[in-house]
């Protein structure tokens, strides 16, 4: 028996895997052959409020990339665990990362189980600089596409561990875990540089799309509602410094 490790799912009449982390090695030869539910024995994990990775049982790993495998279907509970969570949400359209209301649910989970570990937090606030602009200029489509550029730039940027959810228009949170004031600071600074150095379209020249992020620390006991007031604070004296730039509450 042995566990794997997808990063999405397609369910259809069979279930079949699109995509398989790197975690197991022969996926590119599952990937071809094709993954047919009555191979899976079980759905052990799948939590794609943190990871979005599916973790799964399979019966003769090795066998079911050859001719014959025992059918052992239980793909019910795959089906309907991932239907579900589908139906949930969780994800922003437009950029894929966490919409606001799963922000609300996983940022607040995670500042109480740090705050109660009393171990370091932070939260990065970024706000797109004078966004109106690039809509009433180039439009909302192009105003679109700078959002979706922003958030793969960003995306780029993170650790595993790190965060990243939509809040509202073009105003994002990261949360950093496990990571202290000094560290949090040179990170924002790390993705303040890479939007205001990166070429977004229709624009021709670097610069023209920059962020400002205001940046706040968990002490620990301090809910999340004070963390996001000390992020939202910080960023507006980064807005009011002249933009394009980190502040610390
Ligand atoms: P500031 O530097 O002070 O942040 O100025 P700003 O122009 O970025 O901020 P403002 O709040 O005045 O405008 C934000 C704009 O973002 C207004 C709104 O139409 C636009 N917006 C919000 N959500 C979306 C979206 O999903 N797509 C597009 N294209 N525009 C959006
Ligand atoms: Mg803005
Ligand atoms: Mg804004």
């Amino acid at each position: 028996m042995s566990e794997i490790y997808v990063d999405e799912m397609f369910v259809g009449e069979a279930a079949e895997i699109m995509s398989i982390s790197d975690v197991f090695p022969e996926y590119r030869q599952l990937r071809t052959m094709g993954f047919r539910e009555g191979r899976l024995v079980d759905l052990l994990h799948f939590d794609p409020l943190i990871t979005r990775k599916l973790v799964l049982r399979v019966e003769g790993m090795r066998l079911a990339m050859g001719a014959s495998c025992a059918a052992h279907i239980r793909v019910r509970p795959l089906k309907s665990a991932y239907l579900h969570l589908r139906d949930m949400a969780h994800y922003d359209n437009l950029t894929g990362c966490f919409n606001r209301h799963a922000a609300g649910t996983v940022v607040r989970q995670e500042v109480e189980r740090f705050s109660s570990l009393g171990l370091p937090l932070a939260l990065l606030m970024a706000d797109l600089d004078h966004f109106k602009r690039i809509n009433d200029t180039f439009g909302h489509t192009s105003g679109d596409d700078v959002l979706k550029s922003f958030a793969s730039l960003i995306r780029q940027g993170l650790r595993r561990s790190d965060l990243f959810c939509r809040w509202g228009g073009e105003e994002f949170l990261i949360l950093l875990r496990g990571t202290l004031k000094e560290e949090a600071l040179k990170i924002a600074e790390r993705f303040r540089e890479r939007i205001a150095s990166a070429l977004f379209p229709p624009f021709n020249e670097r610069g023209a799309v920059t962020v400002s992020i205001g940046c706040a620390c968990l002490p620990p006991g301090r809910p999340l509602e004070r963390l996001i007031v000390d992020a939202d604070c910080a960023l507006y004296r980064a807005k009011q410094g002249g933009r394009n730039r980190v502040c610390l509450c």
